[in-house]
C-alpha cells in the first residue's frame, strides 16, 4: 500500500497546511512537500496542550490506558503504509521498519499496563499521629502528579520507536501529560501517518483535541520557540550532542527553566578483558564488526570503542575485525547531512597521527562502508575528541598493556549510555576492579553482549551521565521513563474527597 502525505501540521485535532513548504528527502522514492512549522502553531499547539490538561492531566487511569492501547491499534491498522513511507524516507529496510513498529506498540501496550497496575504513583502515607510528644504528625500522604504539557524531539534513526508516538509520547500520555511532537525532518510523512493515528484514538476514545499535535519542522526556529514556551513543562528528545545542547541551554536559560530529558550520543566502550580474549579473540572480533554496522551503525548503543589487550592475542580481535568489516557491503544512510557528517568523522580520525587506519574505506553519496581504526590508551586519554561519538559504523580499537590501563582509561571516559565487558570466569578479578569505575561512567552495564538492542521493560536504563544523556537520573526506555513526568505533591490532612486518583 502506497501512502502520499499532504504534508499538514496537526494542531490540537486540525490538520493545518502554511503556505511556505519545505521538501522530504527521501531515500528512494518521490519528494513530497510540507509544511513549514511556525512560532505561532507552537502557540495554538501549546495553548491547546494546556486546555486539554485540564482534563486529561485528571482523567482516570483506566481511560488513559484506553486511549493510549488505541493508539497501538491505529497504528497496525496503518501497518502497510507506515512501513511503505517509513522504509522510503529513511532508507532502513522493511524488516526493520516493521520491527520498528512492534517495539512502538508493545511500547504504547507496555504503558497502558504499568498505569493500571499503579505501582507508578509511589504513593505513600504517613498516618497522623495526635498524641506524639511534643508535636503531633499530621496525615501526610504522597503521590507523582502529572507535570504539564511535554514537547517531544523525536531522533532520526529510530522513526517510530524514538519519534511521533514513540517512548516518550508514550511515557507523556501514560502519565497523564498533553504532548507536542516537533517532527523530525528526516521521516516528516513517517510523522504524519503515525499523527492520523493518534489523532483516531483521540476521536475514538473522545479525549480532548489537544491532547496530541505534530507540529513539522522546516525551521529551526520552531523546537525553539517550544522549548521556551512557557506553557511547556518538561522536554523530551532524543538526537544529536549539539542539537541536544542547543536545546537543553535554552531550557535553562528560560524565566522559568524546565526539565530538559536529552538522549544523546554515545560511544559504547567495550572492554575485552585478557581471559575472553585469549580464548575467543576471534570470535569477538567477528561479534563486534556485526553489532558495529547494524543498521548502517547509526545506533545511540553502536559499540563504537573496543579496548582489547596488546600482543598476538588482541590481534587476533583486531584482525577478525577487520577481515568481518571489509565484507560488509555499503549502507544507506538516514540523511544527506548524517552521510556527510560520518565522512567528517573518518576524516578527524584520519588527521590524527597516534590513530592507525587498520580500514579505511571511501563512502559515496549516501552510503557508508565502515571504518576501523586503532590508538594506545595514552593516545585515547590525551585526545578527548577521539572520545566523540562518529555517526555510522566506524569502530575505534583501543590497546592496552594491562588492567591498570584498563582502569585509567575506564577513569578517563565521559558519560556513556552502555559499557560492556567481554569476559571468562578467569577474568572475574579484573572484571570487579573495572566495575566501581564504570558504574559511575554509564546507564547500562553488559557482560558477553553487545548493546545494540535495548529491551523495552521494568528493569531497563537507557540513559547515563552527560553526554549521554542531560538528565542522568532518568531513562528515555522502559516503565521508569513515566517518571520523567510526574512530580511527587505531598497532601497535608487532606480529606478523602479532595484528594486525586490513586489514594
Ligand atoms: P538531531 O539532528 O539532533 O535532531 C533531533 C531533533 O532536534 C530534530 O527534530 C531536529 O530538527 C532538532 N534540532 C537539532 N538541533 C536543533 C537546534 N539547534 N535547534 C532546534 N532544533 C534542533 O539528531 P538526529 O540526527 O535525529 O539523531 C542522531 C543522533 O541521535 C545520534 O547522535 C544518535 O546517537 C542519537 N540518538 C540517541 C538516542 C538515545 O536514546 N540516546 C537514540 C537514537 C539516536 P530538524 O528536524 O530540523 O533536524
Amino acid at each position: 500500500m502506497s501512502f502520499t502525505p499532504h504534508g499538514k501540521h496537526l494542531i490540537a485535532g486540525t490538520w493545518v497546511g502554511a503556505e511556505q513548504t519545505f521538501p522530504s528527502e527521501p531515500a528512494s522514492g518521490t519528494s513530497h512537500d510540507f509544511s513549514v512549522g511556525t512560532t505561532a502553531l507552537v502557540d495554538q499547539a501549546c495553548e491547546a496542550a494546556e486546555a486539554a490538561f485540564w482534563s486529561y492531566g485528571y482523567s482516570t487511569r483506566e481511560a488513559r490506558a484506553a486511549f493510549i492501547n488505541t493508539i497501538a491499534d491505529e497504528i497496525e491498522a496503518r501497518a502497510e503504509a507506515i512501513t511503505d513511507i517509513g522504509t522510503r524516507e529513511t532508507g532502513l529496510p522493511e524488516a526493520r521498519l516493521n520491527g520498528e513498529r512492534g517495539r512502538t506498540t508493545g511500547q504504547l501496550r507496555l504503558f497502558a499496563d504499568h498505569i493500571l497496575k499503579g505501582d507508578y504513583l509511589d504513593t505513600r502515607h504517613d498516618p497522623a499521629l495526635p498524641d506524639r510528644q511534643p508535636l503531633p504528625r499530621p496525615d501526610l500522604r504522597m503521590v507523582q502528579r502529572p507535570i504539564g504539557p511535554i514537547a517531544v524531539f523525536g531522533a532520526s534513526n529510530f522513526p517510530l520507536a524514538f519519534s511521533t508516538a514513540g517512548g516518550d509520547t508514550a511515557a507523556a500520555l501514560a502519565a497523564g501529560c498533553p504532548v507536542v511532537v516537533k517532527g523530525h525532518s528526516a521521516h516528516p510523512g513517517t510523522g504524519e501517518i503515525v499523527a492520523e493515528a493518534v489523532h483516531a484514538a483521540i476521536e475514538k476514545c473522545d479525549m480532548p483535541k489537544g491532547v496530541f499535535s505534530l507540529i513539522q519542522g522546516g525551521d529551526r526556529a520552531v523546537g525553539q520557540a517550544l522549548v521556551q514556551h512557557p506553557l511547556i513543562k518538561a522536554v523530551g528528545f532524543t538526537g544529536s550532542l549539539g542539537g541536544g545542547r542547543a536545546l537543553f541551554d535554552l531550557c535553562a536559560a528560560r524565566p522559568e527553566p524546565i526539565p530538559f530529558f536529552g538522549e544523546l550520543g554515545s560511544v559504547n566502550p567495550m572492554f575485552v578483558l585478557p581471559e575472553a580474549c585469549k580464548s575467543r579473540g576471534t570470535a569477538l572480533g567477528e561479534g563486534w564488526a556485526e553489532s558495529l554496522t547494524m543498521g548502517a551503525g547509526q545506533f545511540c548503543t553502536n559499540p563504537g570503542i573496543a579496548v582489547v589487550p596488546e600482543g598476538a592475542e588482541g590481534d587476533r580481535f583486531v584482525e577478525a575485525a577487520a577481515a568481518a568489516l571489509k565484507d560488509a557491503p555499503a549502507q544507506v544512510m538516514l540523511t544527506d547531512g548524517i552521510a556527510q557528517a560520518y565522512r567528517d568523522g573518518k576524516a578527524r580520525f584520519d588527521r590524527r597521527n597516534a590513530v592507525q587506519a587498520v580500514l579505511s574505506t571511501e563512502s559515496e553519496g549516501r552510503n557508508a562502508l565502515p571504518n576501523l581504526y586503532e590508538t594506545d590508551s595514552a593516545a585515547y586519554l590525551q585526545d578527548q575528541e577521539l572520545g566523540e561519538e562518529v555517526f555510522g559504523p566506524l569502530g575505534l580499537v583501543v590497546r592496552t598493556s594491562s588492567v591498570e590501563e584498563m582502569q585509567s582509561l575506564a577513569k578517563g571516559l565521559e558519560g556513556q549510555l552502555t559499557i560492556t565487558l567481554q569476559m571468562e570466569d578467569a577474568d572475574t578479578e579484573a572484571a570487579q576492579r573495572l566495575m566501581p569505575i564504570i558504574e559511575r561512567k554509564a546507564g547500562r552495564l553488559l557482560v558477553n553482549g553487545f548493546p545494540t538492542g535495548v529491551e523495552v521493560a521494568d528493569s531497563m536504563v537507557h540513559g547515563g551521565p552527560y553526554p549521554a544523556s542531560t538528565n542522568f537520573g532518568a531513562t528515555s526506555v522502559g516503565t521508569l521513563s513515566i517518571r520523567r513526568f510526574l512530580r511527587p505533591v505531598c497532601y497535608q490532612n487532606m480529606p478523602a474527597a479532595l484528594l486525586p486518583e490513586g489514594f
